[in-house]
């Protein structure tokens, strides 16, 4: 774990107060330990000298140097039992000892208890001590290690909190697959680099771009090649990093960072995780924004002070755009937004084609294969697939990277590192069952995705896995096509308890019901696809956490709440009903399937049809299984 000296002082200034009253209590009990440790009931010193009239007192011991007494006396109202008193004497009653002697009192003084008088004193002297040595040590360390842990104490000196390059080295060649936003960056560099083509003619150059895309798609990249094209220097920070402890760092820090680009200008300020700091304002929970609220307001006078020539352009990424607060979006502030979408199938060719420059692939591999292996890939998560090859190949001990290695790397990457598969045993026949359940269901259904493989190879989670190639080529998802998945997904479960009963299925479906669940549920309120008909009755997007979406989040009433219940499970008792009839009625090249797959423990899509088809009719799919 890393501790922070912010960390550290939080946690000891409680803690040392704490342990100050802690002392004080120990030593206030340790000096006020009067006589034999009885309880004693307190007495004033009025009733104390009435007692003395009636001569009730018994005894009388003096404590404290005479403050306080512990008297014995009689108690009328408890059959004139014994009962011990403690009373506090006033400072002066040298009378009082007369009296005493005079009534034959037995009394006797007692010496103050110096030894608890010294640990207190001692406890008091640490505590100062503690707290001075611990802000001494606190203080030296932040100013020692600028832009370090000490931080906290350094209130927004803003030391290398935000980086500078003068030169990222990284050009639009560089990033691939975003032909689009690229385009609309290309007038940005326009705009450092010859300022005077637009002011000649009068226009006003903006001021911020938004960058709105899923993370990896290549925003932080895009920057970089902004300012590498133009020649300026970047300047970055994330959002994050302006939310801190202390209210007004994060404005200060923003002050920080003007300031040093307009030394600089012409240059580039990038600002990652712009939500961090622009949501909404006024939304979210309880407290606590302030901080925010200072650091947003100051960003915006910044924004609003420099005069759009300047030559300073300011580009912000996020990927929650609809939870920024609108004053940021306003006319000379982030003006123009800028989609970075996750790659399609050509973004994904040129994006493997540009991080493939550096790496040895044997002749075998076509990127185009990986390309369709891999929708839904990010950038980053496609430079993170080719690494992944490359790392086994070294391992590997090979000359080139081939497609064996690549298709490892997809499965890592998809599903997690492999382990070891069982040893033939009741529980991996239950797994090859589940995994062959969800491939012949997908197969002999017409609106599933093929399967690409089946395996008994357990990777991260999973014990075993069937791979499906999914389509996207065809853009939007039909009600059938949805059906079928849901199918699909079910088919495991199915297998499980028509192979071996309800009381063996296994919690291996639990992922798959998750899958189904959501599918099923998303269909019902989303997609329109129920007898509940065609309603939006949830958004689209989690919520978002503290702030923004809280509010409307029931769009629909109790009696709607249990009518899209009712749909979810019909939905999907329907599926399972399918999957578990398909299970049935192909019992035989199921239990075939099952003996290949636990001897050869992988069997791929086309030898998985090719037995299929011997049995019943497989339906053609429109298809493009790349051969991995
Ligand atoms: P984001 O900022 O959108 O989260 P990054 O720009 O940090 O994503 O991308 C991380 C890495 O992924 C980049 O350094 C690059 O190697 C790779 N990458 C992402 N998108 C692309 C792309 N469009 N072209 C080339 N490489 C990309
Ligand atoms: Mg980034
Ligand atoms: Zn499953």
């Amino acid at each position: 774990m890393k501790l922070s000296w912010k960390t550290i002082l939080l946690w000891t200034l409680p803690a040392l107060v704490v342990g100050f009253f802690l002392w004080q209590g120990t030593f206030a009990t340790a000096t006020g330990n009067i006589g034999n440790n009885t309880a004693t009931t307190r007495m004033t010193y009025g009733r104390f000298l009435e007692y003395l009239e009636s001569g009730r007192v018994v005894s009388v011991d003096l404590y404290e140097g005479g403050r306080t007494a512990i008297v014995q006396a009689l108690d009328p109202e408890l059959e004139n039992r014994v009962q011990r008193l403690r009373v506090d004497l006033p400072a002066n009653s040298p009378d009082l000892i007369a009296r005493l002697r005079d009534s034959k009192i037995s009394f006797d003084a007692h010496p103050m208890r110096n030894d608890g008088a010294w640990w207190g004193f001692l406890g008091n002297l640490l505590f100062p001590f503690l707290l001075i040595a611990a802000l001494f040590f606190l203080f030296r360390r932040s100013n020692n290690m600028p832009g370090g842990p000490g931080q906290a104490m350094s209130f927004g000196k803003s030391k290398a909190r935000f980086q500078m390059e003068a030169k990222t080295g990284i050009t639009f060649d560089d990033v691939a697959g975003i032909d689009e936003a690229k385009e609309e960056l290309q007038e940005v560099v326009t705009f450092l680099k010859q300022p005077e083509k637009f002011t000649a003619v009068g226009a006003k150059i903006p001021k911020g771009v938004l960058l709105v895309g899923p993370p990896g798609t290549g925003k932080t990249l895009l920057a970089k090649a902004i300012a590498g094209e133009a020649g300026v220097p970047f300047f970055s920070i994330s959002g994050s990093e302006f939310v801190e402890m202390f209210v007004g760092v994060g404005a200060s820090r923003v002050r920080d960072l003007f300031k040093k680009a307009k030394e600089n200008a012409p240059c580039l300020i990038f600002i990652d995780e712009i939500d961090a700091v622009g949501r909404q304002r006024g939304a979210g929970i309880g407290g606590g924004n302030d901080e925010r609220e200072q650091t947003l307001n100051q960003l915006l006078t910044e924004m609003d002070g420099f005069e759009g020539n300047t030559g300073i352009i300011i580009i912000a990424a996020t990927n929650r755009p609809d939870v920024l607060d609108s004053a940021l979006m306003r006319p000379g502030r982030f003006d123009r937004q800028v989609t970075v979408d996750a790659p399609d199938f050509k973004g994904r060719l040129e994006i493997l084609d540009v991080h493939a420059r550096n790496k040895k692939l044997a002749n075998d591999v076509s990127i185009e294969a990986i390309a369709r292996r891999t929708p839904g890939f990010s950038g980053a998560d496609l430079a993170n697939l080719l690494n992944e090859a490359a790392i086994l190949t070294a391992r590997r001990r090979k000359e080139a990277i081939t497609l064996l290695e690549i298709d490892d790397a997809v499965d890592r990457v998809i599903a997690g590192m492999e382990g070891t598969p069982l040893v033939d045993s009741k529980s991996k026949r239950l797994i090859a069952y589940h995994e062959v359940g969800h491939a012949i269901v997908g197969t002999l259904l017409k609106d599933h995705d093929p399967v690409q493989k089946v395996t008994l190879i357990p990777r991260g989670q999973a014990q075993g896995l069937t791979w499906f190639t999914p389509n996207e080529e065809q853009g939007l998802t039909t009600k059938a096509q949805l059906m079928a998945r849901i199918s699909g997904a079910l088919g495991g479960r199915a297998a499980e308890e028509e192979i071996f009963g309800y009381d063996e299925v296994t919690t291996g479906a639990g992922g798959d019901l998750q899958q189904v669940s959501d599918m099923a549920r998303q269909m019902v309120t989303r997609f329109g696809m129920s007898d509940l008909g065609p309603l939006s009755l949830e958004s689209q997007g989690g919520e978002v956490f503290l702030g923004g979406g809280l509010m409307n989040r029931s769009e629909y009433s109790e009696k709607v709440a249990t009518r899209i219940d009712d749909q979810v499970r019909s939905i999907v008792e329907h599926c399972h009903e399918i999957s578990r009839q398909i299970i049935r009625d192909h019992r035989e090249v199921i239990d075939r399937v099952v003996d290949l797959l636990i001897e050869k423990e992988t069997i791929n899509g086309e030898e998985f049809r090719q037995i299929v088809a011997e049995y019943a009719y497989v339906p053609e799919k429109e298809q493009f299984v790349p051969q991995l």
